[in-house]
């Protein structure tokens, strides 16, 4: 079922794909060489994937950009994530039960909502990574000033509802695992851990791919990878 609160706040930028669609070879080219640099690290280990993930935030970022003229992210996010071709690309792959991108959104999903770091710093409240999420959840949903994205999710999972990961819920939950990044040096706690910057990684870096916005080199040879992983997550 779709969610039924609007998670993002308004805002008066808009998002018009077609810049994206219409831009010149050679910035296009730049843009998914760098994809390309991102694509080939989804083979290294997971405790590899927080710059893999920086890359392929920036192909976001960066496509964003063009898509609303904004290079802040404080100002493309909210644009991009009510913007209807956007959500698009991205449902439209989610509705493919063969995806690989499907498979990560909801593996991600799994480690929802995530909380902001910057938070747990300020009233010192982070935890060791080795806590169930269950654990962790219970411990930082009890003080009102640890925020977490999405954040309609823990309300999602006291009801107990199926929503399935969509283009809003998945870009929120991006975004805050990207400014988590920097705020804990060490990657220690609960919300840098390996799996979920690796499944934020992972999620996103096929998004880029299924929903077409780039494009692998044809002259890589075929992807034994990707097939093995299919088979193994049915
Ligand atoms: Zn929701």
């Amino acid at each position: 079922m779709p969610c039924p609160e609007t998670i993002f706040r308004q805002t008066q930028i808009t998002s018009d794909f077609s810049h994206f669609l219409r831009l010149a070879k050679e910035p296009k080219r730049m843009l998914n060489d760098l994809f390309e640099t991102a694509w080939k690290q989804r083979e290294l280990t997971p405790e590899q994937h927080a710059p893999a993930f920086l890359l392929a935030w920036t192909v976001l970022a960066a496509t964003a950009e063009i898509t609303t003229g904004e290079v802040n992210p404080e100002s493309w996010s909210p644009a991009i994530c009510v913007d209807a071709d956007w959500a698009a690309r991205f449902n439209n792959v989610m509705d493919n039960p063969k995806s690989l991108m499907r498979m990560y959104v909801k593996r991600f999903a799994a480690s929802w909502p995530i909380f902001t770091v910057a938070d747990l710093k300020r009233v010192d409240a982070v935890l060791p990574e080795t806590l169930t999420r269950e654990a962790v959840i219970t411990a930082y949903r009890s003080n009102l000033s640890i925020h977490s994205q999405p954040d309609c999710w823990l309300r999602h999972l006291d009801e107990g509802a199926n929503i399935v990961p969509d283009w809003q819920h998945t870009l929120s939950a991006w975004v805050a695992v990207r400014r988590n990044l920097f705020v804990d040096s060490g990657w220690y706690n609960t919300e840098n851990t390996a799996r979920i910057v690796a499944n934020a990684f992972l999620s996103l870096i096929y998004f880029l791919k299924e929903s077409k916005l780039y494009f692998e080199n044809p002259s890589l040879k075929p992807d034994i990878f990707d097939r093995t992983q299919v088979l193994t997550s049915l």
